[in-house]
C-alpha cells in the first residue's frame, strides 16, 4: 500500500470560525517534505480537500487522507439506526441529518439527542460545551445503555500501549472526539460520493483500487514525539499532523503501511465499527516518524572544567565535539533537489551498477573458451548487441557477435575484442591471441553490488554524488533540514550605512554570512544590535524562533561594554570559554531558549579565525554533517617568528611562487586587507617556537576550510 502523498487532518467541532489551537489543521507529507496549514471552518476545509483529491487525481498520485475522529461506533448504533451492523450505513444515515454552515454553525447535538432516543436511559450521546441545553442531550454521563457495546474494538487494542481513546458517545470535554466525528463523517461522506469509484474509505470497504483512500488517525499515538515538537515552540496541533503525516508518508515509502492497514480482527469488526491506522501497533507508527524534531542540545553542553584559567585549542574543540549533535530534523526530498543536502540515514543501492555485465568497448565478443594463441579466427553471428538494443538469442560457443560499448553482454559471450585489433570480412573476424578472458568487459556490480551501501549517513551530497545516487535507482533521499544560522552584530558604533564620524562599517556581518552560505546553510541576517541588553534580547529571542544556531559578533569578552556575554549569564546559560589562541581569545558560547550561540569577537581578524577554528566545525555537528577537520599542509616558511609557549597562534597567510608561506606584516586584529590578502592560514603549535626561513609550518588554505 504505497501513497504519493499523505494528509493528516486535525478536525474541529468548534460551532465559530477559528484558528490557531484547537481549530483545523491539515499536515501534507510529500517526496519534498511535510507543511501544514490551519484553515478556520469545516467548510474551507472541504473545499480545500476537495482541491487537493481533484490534484491529486489529475497527476495521478496515490494520496492517503487521515482524519482524527472516529469513523464509527461501538456495535448496534449502525444496527439500530439503520437496519445494517455497518459504519459506512451510519455514514448515510448521519449525512442525511447533521448540517453545517460556512460560519461553523451546525446541529449535531439535536442529532446526537434524537439518536438518545432510540435508546434505553438517557443516552449514550453525551456532553454539551454550550449553555444552551440540547433537550434529550444529558451534560455528564449517564448509564450507558445495556444494549449498546461502550467501546469499539480498536479502542480497547489501543489500551495495549497505554492509550485510551475516548468513544463516540462523549461530545464535549478533554480529548473529546464525538462532535468531530459527528460533524467530520457528514464531509468525508460528500468528498467520497464527490469522485465515485475514486476514493474508498479504509477499513469500511476495499481500498486496493483506489486513488484516493481515506483512514481514521488517532493522532495520540505520536505523543512523545508531539511533546518534544511543542517544546520547540510548534503549536499541539501543526506538530500532530505533521508527524503523523511524516510517519504515514515514511511507512508508506518502506512498505510498511501494508501491515498496518491490515489489522489482525474480523472484517465484520473493521467494517462495522471502523478502526485506527496504528491501533495496537504504536511502535510501529513511531518508527515512521524519524527525528523530525532531534532532541535539543543539554544546557551543560557548553561547560568546561571549573578553575582552567586558559583552555587549550584543542581540548575547547574536544569539547565541542563531544557536546554536539544535530539538532535539524529531517525530510525526504527528491534527488533533484539535495545538492548541498546532508544525508541523515544510509543510503543503499537500490540497483547494481552496472546492473548487468557489459562491453566496455566498441569490437567483437564470444566465449573466451573457444579461443587459444595465435591468430583466432571466429565466424561472426547474426545480430549485434548495443547499449539499450540487447542481442536477446545465445551466441554459438566458437563464434563471434558484433558489439557496442555498453550493451549487455549476449548469452555466451564473456570476453570481447577491441574492433581496432581484428581483422574484419562481411562473415569473420580474425584477432592476434591469446586474450584475457573477461577481456574489455565490465562485471555487473563491478562498481556497487545492490544493497552496497552506497553513501553514509553525514555525507553532504555533492554533484558526483547525485551522479551514483541516481545510477543506483535512488530517486529520493532522506536528508536533514538545512541548518539555519543566524548572524548578529552587536557594537553602538557599528553601522551599514551612512557611518556618521564616530561609527564604523559592519564588516563582520557580510562575512558570517558569507561563510555561513558558502558552508552550505541557510545564513540568516538577524542586522545589529546596539550595545543594550534590551536591544540584544529582543534580536536574540527573535532568532530563536527562526534560526537554529545564531553566530554574534561583538560584546564577548568579560568587560564593561561586553553585553552579549553580560546578557548570555544572566539570561542564557553562558560558558566564556578562554582559548589560549591568538587571535580571538574570548569565545562566548551559550543556549538561548534552548538555541546555540556561538559569540565571536569583533575584531574581524579574530571573528573569521574563531569562525574557522570553531564556528565550521560546530555548524557542521548542527546541520548533521559531522565533525570537520581543517585541511593541513606542510610548508617551509617564508618568515620568521619567535615564539612564546602557551597559546596557539594564526597568521594570515598565502604561498609564494617557491610554494613557501608568507604571513601578512602585520598583526594588527582590525587590519581586515591582510584577511583579503591571505589565501589561509599558518598555524604555530601551542609550544614555544622558533621559525626562520625554511622551518616547516602547518598552512590551513582557506578552500580547505570551506571558504568559498
Ligand atoms: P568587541 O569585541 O565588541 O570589543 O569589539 C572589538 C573590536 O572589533 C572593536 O574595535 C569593534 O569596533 C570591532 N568590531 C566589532 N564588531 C564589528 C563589526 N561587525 N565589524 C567591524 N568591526 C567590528
Ligand atoms: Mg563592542
Amino acid at each position: 500500500m504505497s501513497f504519493d502523498q499523505v494528509i493528516v487532518v486535525d478536525w474541529s467541532a468548534a460551532g465559530s470560525p477559528k484558528l490557531g489551537k484547537d481549530s483545523i489543521w491539515l499536515g501534507h507529507a510529500t517526496a519534498a517534505g511535510v507543511s501544514a496549514e490551519n484553515i478556520a471552518t469545516r467548510r474551507q476545509a472541504e473545499t480545500r480537500l476537495s482541491g487537493l483529491i481533484d490534484a491529486a487525481l489529475q497527476s495521478e498520485q496515490r494520496l492517503l487522507i487521515a482524519a482524527d475522529f472516529a469513523f464509527g461506533a461501538p456495535i448496534g448504533l449502525a444496527q439500530t439506526l439503520t437496519g445494517q451492523p455497518h459504519a459506512l450505513a451510519l455514514w448515510d444515515w448521519l449525512a442525511a441529518r447533521i448540517t453545517d454552515t460556512d460560519r461553523n454553525a451546525t446541529n449535531y447535538r439535536c442529532i446526537a439527542a434524537q439518536m438518545n432516543g432510540q435508546f434505553s436511559g438517557g443516552g449514550p450521546f453525551w456532553g454539551n460545551g454550550q449553555k444552551d441545553e440540547t433537550l434529550g442531550l444529558p451534560r455528564t454521563k449517564p448509564a450507558h445503555p445495556p444494549e449498546l457495546a461502550e467501546y469499539r474494538t480498536a479502542e480497547l487494542v489501543g489500551r495495549e500501549s497505554g492509550l485510551w481513546p475516548k468513544t463516540l458517545w462523549q461530545l464535549a470535554g478533554a480529548g473529546a472526539v464525538g462532535a468531530q466525528s459527528l460533524t467530520g463523517i457528514p464531509m468525508l461522506h460528500r468528498l467520497r460520493a464527490r469522485s465515485p469509484g475514486k476514493v474508498a474509505v479504509w477499513p469500511l470497504e476495499p481500498v486496493t483500487h483506489a486513488p484516493i483512500v481515506i483512514a481514521e488517525a488517532y493522532l495520540s499515538l505520536l505523543a512523545p514525539e508531539v511533546r518534544a515538537a511543542i517544546d520547540q515552540g510548534m503549536i499541539q496541533d501543526e506538530a500532530q499532523v505533521n508527524l503523523h503525516a511524516t510517519a504515514f508518508y515514511n511507512l508508506s515509502q518502506r512498505g510498511a503501511l501494508a501491515r498496518l492497514m491490515a489489522p489482525d480482527h474480523p472484517n465484520d469488526t473493521l467494517q462495522g465499527e471502523g478502526w485506527y491506522l496504528g491501533a495496537g501497533a504504536a511502535a510501529a507508527v513511531r518508527a515512521g516518524v524519524e527525528t523530525l524534531v532531534p532532541p535539543r542540545l543539554r544546557n551543560d553542553c557548553f561547560a568546561m572544567p571549573q578553575g582552567v584559567a586558559w583552555t587549550p585549542v584543542d581540548a575547547a574543540l574536544g569539547r565541542l565535539r563531544s557536546a554536539l549533535h544535530p539538532v535539524t530534523g529531517t525530510q525526504t526530498i527528491p534527488l533533484q533537489n539535495a545538492l548541498g543536502q546532508v544525508l541523515a540515514v544510509d543510503v543503499t543501492a537500490q540497483r547494481a551498477n552496472p546492473p548487468h555485465a557489459n562491453s566496455a568497448v566498441d569490437g567483437y565478443g564470444f566465449f573466451h573458451a573457444a579461443t587459444g594463441s595465435g591468430i583466432c579466427q571466429l565466424p561472426l553471428a547474426q545480430g549485434r548487441a548495443a547499449a539499450g538494443q540487447p542481442f536477446t538469442g545465445t551466441v554459438p560457443n566458437g563464434q563471434a557477435i558484433r558489439i557496442l560499448t555498453g550493451a549487455i553482454l549476449p548469452q555466451g559471450v564473456d570476453t570481447v575484442v577491441l574492433e581496432e585489433d581484428c581483422a574484419i570480412s562481411e562473415t569473420a573476424i580474425a584477432f592476434d591471441g591469446p586474450i584475457k578472458p573477461r577481456a574489455n568487459t565490465r562485471r555487473a556490480g563491478e562498481d556497487l553490488a545492490q544493497g552496497a551501501t552506497a553513501l553514509y549517513k553525514g555525507h553532504r551530497l555533492r554533484a558526483p554524488d547525485l551522479a551514483l545516487l541516481a545510477a543506483t535507482g535512488t530517486a529520493q533521499v532522506q536528508t536533514y533540514r538545512r541548518l539555519r544560522v543566524g548572524v548578529l552584530s552587536t557594537g553602538d558604533e557599528i553601522t551599514s550605512h551612512n557611518a556618521a564620524s564616530h561609527q564604523i562599517y559592519d564588516a563582520n556581518r557580510p562575512m558570517l554570512l558569507a561563510l555561513a552560505t558558502g558552508w552550505g546553510y541557510d545564513a540568516i541576517d538577524l542586522g545589529h544590535a546596539p550595545d543594550t541588553p534590551t536591544h540584544i534580547r529582543k534580536k536574540l529571542d527573535h532568532a530563536a524562533k527562526t534560526t537554529d544556531v545564531i553566530l554574534t559578533s561583538g560584546g564577548a569578552s568579560a568587560g564593561d561594554e561586553d553585553h552579549v556575554s553580560r546578557l548570555l549569564s544572566s539570561e542564557g546559560t553562558l560558558s566564556n570559554w578562554r582559548i589560549a589562541m591568538k587571535p580571538g581569545r574570548p569565545l562566548a558560547l551559550a543556549l538561548w531558549h534552548g538555541i546555540p550561540v556561538l559569540g565571536l569577537p569583533g575584531n574581524p581578524v579574530a571573528a573569521l579565525t574563531c569562525a574557522l577554528i570553531f564556528a565550521r566545525p560546530t555548524l557542521s555537528t548542527l546541520s548533521g554533517a559531522g565533525w570537520v577537520e581543517p585541511q593541513r599542509f606542510t610548508v617551509l616558511a617564508a618568515f620568521s617568528k619567535s615564539k612564546k609557549a602557551g597559546r596557539r597562534e594564526y597568521f594570515r597567510a598565502r604561498l609564494n611562487a617557491d610554494g613557501h608561506a608568507e604571513v601578512f606584516a602585520s598583526e594588527g586584529s582590525g587590519r581586515i586587507s591582510g584577511l583579503s590578502w591571505a589565501t589561509g592560514l599558518v598555524e604555530l603549535p601551542d609550544n614555544a617556537v622558533e621559525i626562520t626561513p625554511g622551518t616547516p609550518v602547518q598552512y590551513l588554505p582557506y578552500t580547505g576550510m570551506g571558504l568559498t
